[in-house]
C-alpha cells in the first residue's frame, strides 16, 4: 500500500464542512481549497470538491473523482486535479477530463501535486503557466471565461477523451486508490455465478450458482445443494443458500440496491423469497422452462408482491449456463430432474 493513501483519521472538509477521511493526499487537497478561497478569491459555493465523473473504455466503466471544479455564472471554468509525484504524466488525462466533465470544453485545467502546478488551456492543450501562484484568481478567471465559446465536443471525440481518462486514471491507478470505483457489468458477475455453478456440477450437483451484489461488490454467494441421490432437497436452491448467508452476515445494506445474479431463472420459491427479502433486481442466464417463476404476473397477486419494485433481466451469458445444464443432463449418473421437460428442452439445443 502506498503511504499517500494511508488513512490517518478524519478531518472536516474546508469547503463543505463534511467529515472525510484524512490522508496525506487529502491534506494537500485541503491546502488547495484554502488557496482557492483565501488567496484566489473564490467563494466556497463556487468550489465543488470531489466531483464524480463516469468514464468509459468500450464496455468498461468507472467512476473517478475530480478534486475541484470552479463554477462561475453557472459554467464550470476550471477543473483541478491533484495527484502526488510527477505532474507531467497527468496532463493529458486531465485535459481529457476538461473535455468531458461538462457538455462543453472547460477553459482551464490545472494539474498539481500540491507543490507545483501546470495551468493548461483546455482548447489548445498548451501549458500557459506554471506554479500554484499562477492558478487564475477569480477576477482573472472571469476575464479568461469571457473570451471562451464553451463549445460542445463532437460525440466521437468525447468518447475518445473518455477512453484516455479511463486508461490513465483507472487502468493505471494504484489498487488501493479508493477514489476510483470500477463499475462491473452484468457479465462480470454472471461469470462469477457460473464459476459456482461449474463447481456444483463437478460435485455432481445441479449446476446453479447465485451471487448477490451491492454497489459492485459481492456480498454473498450460493450454490445448489442437495441434488445428489434420489431424494432431491427442494429448499437448498442456490438463491435460498445465498439469501440465508445474507441474513447471517448481517450486512446492513439496502436490499433494494442488491442484485441477485442467478445462472438459472429462479423458481417460484426463490423468486418469492427474493421479493420478500426486498432484493431490487434479478439477473439470470438460462430460462427454466419447467419451473421458472419470474414470469409470474405480480400485478394479479396480493399487495406485497403487486407492489414489489423488483426488476428481472434475462439471458445474460445464457449459452454458457446452458452448456453446464447440457453437461449435467448428458451424464447418466445425474438423476435430479432426469427425463423431465427441462432435461428434454436442454438436450435438444
Ligand atoms: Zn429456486
Amino acid at each position: 500500500m502506498n503511504g499517500h493513501h494511508l488513512i490517518l483519521g478524519e478531518l472536516d472538509d474546508f469547503i463543505t464542512g463534511e467529515s472525510i477521511k484524512d490522508t496525506h493526499d487529502e491534506r494537500y487537497r485541503q491546502q488547495l481549497a484554502h488557496l482557492l478561497v483565501n488567496r484566489k478569491g473564490y467563494l466556497k459555493s463556487e468550489v465543488e470538491p470531489r466531483k464524480s465523473l463516469l468514464v468509459r473504455a468500450g464496455k468498461k466503466k468507472a467512476i473517478i473523482k475530480i478534486d475541484f471544479l470552479i463554477k462561475l455564472a453557472g459554467k464550470v471554468c476550471m477543473v483541478i486535479k491533484y495527484g502526488p509525484g510527477s505532474i507531467v504524466t497527468r496532463r493529458r488525462p486531465l485535459l481529457a477530463v476538461s473535455r468531458i466533465i461538462e457538455p462543453y470544453q472547460v477553459p482551464i485545467a490545472v494539474v498539481t501535486n500540491g507543490e507545483d502546478a501546470e495551468i493548461i488551456d483546455g482548447s489548445s492543450g498548451d501549458v500557459i503557466s506554471r506554479g500554484l501562484a499562477n492558478i487564475p484568481s477569480k477576477s482573472q478567471m472571469i476575464e479568461i471565461a469571457s473570451g471562451k465559446p464553451f463549445n460542445p465536443l463532437p460525440a466521437h471525440r468525447a468518447e475518445m477523451e473518455s477512453r484516455i481518462v479511463y486508461c490513465y486514471e483507472v487502468d493505471g491507478s494504484c489498487p488501493c486508490d479508493e477514489d476510483i470505483c470500477k463499475l462491473m457489468d452484468n457479465e462480470h458477475f454472471m461469470k462469477k455465478a457460473l464459476e459456482l455453478a461449474e463447481g456444483a456440477l463437478s460435485q455432481g450437483e445441479f449446476p446453479v450458482g447465485c451471487v448477490m451484489v451491492h454497489r459492485e461488490e459481492i456480498l454473498v454467494t450460493g450454490t445448489r445443494r442437495g441434488t445428489l441421490g434420489d431424494d432431491g432437497n427442494e429448499l437448498d436452491h442456490a438463491e435460498m443458500v445465498a439469501l440465508r448467508r445474507l441474513i447471517e452476515v448481517g450486512n446492513p445494506v439496502d436490499h433494494g440496491e442488491v442484485t441477485a445474479f442467478c445462472t438459472m431463472e429462479p423458481c417460484l420459491m426463490c423468486y418469492a423469497a427474493l421479493i420478500l427479502a426486498g432484493i431490487g433486481k434479478i439477473v439470470f442466464a438460462y430460462e427454466d422452462v419447467m419451473g421458472g417463476g419470474s414470469g409470474c404476473e405480480l400485478s394479479r397477486l396480493n399487495p406485497l408482491y403487486k407492489n414489489s419494485p423488483i426488476t428481472v433481466v434475462a439471458n445474460v451469458l445464457r449459452i454458457e449456463s446452458l452448456q453446464l445444464f447440457k453437461a449435467y443432463f448428458s451424464n447418466p449418473a445425474n438423476r435430479y430432474w432426469k427425463q423431465s421437460l427441462l432435461a428434454e428442452y436442454t438436450l435438444m439445443q
